[in-house]
């Protein structure tokens, strides 16, 4: 069989830590993120026409050699533009949350992962890196985004603050956001249960006032017999 071009094949090589990574993913980082570290796979993605557009990305575990994610490795370069830690963290970080969110792709389990990250981060280069989250997180959610937003910056904060190791987080964010999808899959019961029930109190309402007419006739009526009664005592 012949594939028309030469056949190819990649290998991983060890390399010395690029100092702009070191700079930007350090111990104390691992530290502030109570996370394992994850190694990096620096990959250069050809130039050209088809450029893919990536800065990073995270095959399942199960596909890796060490468990790796992978990143440009122009962003630890000074080539057209400075090495800068926040650009090094953001990218490291959102391909992190991918391997510690499995198929979770860009939901909004996803979403509050990476945030969750980006706020023990702190600040790089002068930006607090939950500044670098963006919509593309959440792209998966339609029409559910203003409100999977709101619930991801609430858990992310809260499980932020917390000792949880990252990966331990990961685990209670899949299981909130399971329960949260099945709330927000009931909503059109509640509401219609909330329709049902406004509609009975305001008939009993009605029911009342109705009622009430009929006591005001029924003493006046009384009221005029005893009248007529009393004229002729
Ligand atoms: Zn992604």
């Amino acid at each position: 069989m012949t594939m028309g071009k030469p056949l190819m094949a990649l290998r991983q090589v060890e390399i010395p830590l690029p100092q702009a990574f070191a700079n930007a993913v350090s111990p104390e980082l691992f530290e502030r993120l109570r996370l394992e570290p994850i190694p990096p796979l620096f990959l250069r993605k050809p130039q050209g026409q088809n450029n893919p557009r990536w800065l990073g990305f995270c095959s399942f575990a199960e596909h890796t050699e060490f468990g790796e994610i992978v990143m440009d490795a122009r962003l630890v370069e000074a080539a057209e533009w400075q090495p800068r830690s926040d650009w090094i963290q953001f990218v490291y970080l959102h391909e992190v949350a991918h391997r510690l969110m499995p198929g979770a792709c860009h939901n909004g389990a996803f979403g509050a992962m990476v945030l969750l990250l980006y706020f023990r981060a702190g600040v790089a280069n002068e930006i607090e890196m939950w500044q670098r989250s963006t919509l593309y997180d959440f792209q998966d959610e339609g029409e559910n985004l203003p409100r999977v937003l709101a619930w991801a910056w609430k858990t992310a904060q809260e499980l932020a603050l917390t000792d949880l190791r990252a990966e331990r987080c990961a685990d209670v964010i899949a299981e909130r956001y399971e329960r949260w999808c099945a709330w927000l899959a009931a909503e059109p019961e509640r509401s219609r249960a909330r329709q049902a029930d406004a509609q009975a109190r305001a008939k009993q309402i009605a029911d009342l006032r109705e009622g009430r007419y009929w006591w005001a006739a029924g003493a006046f009526a009384l009221g005029a017999m005893m009248a007529t009664v009393l004229q002729f005592v």
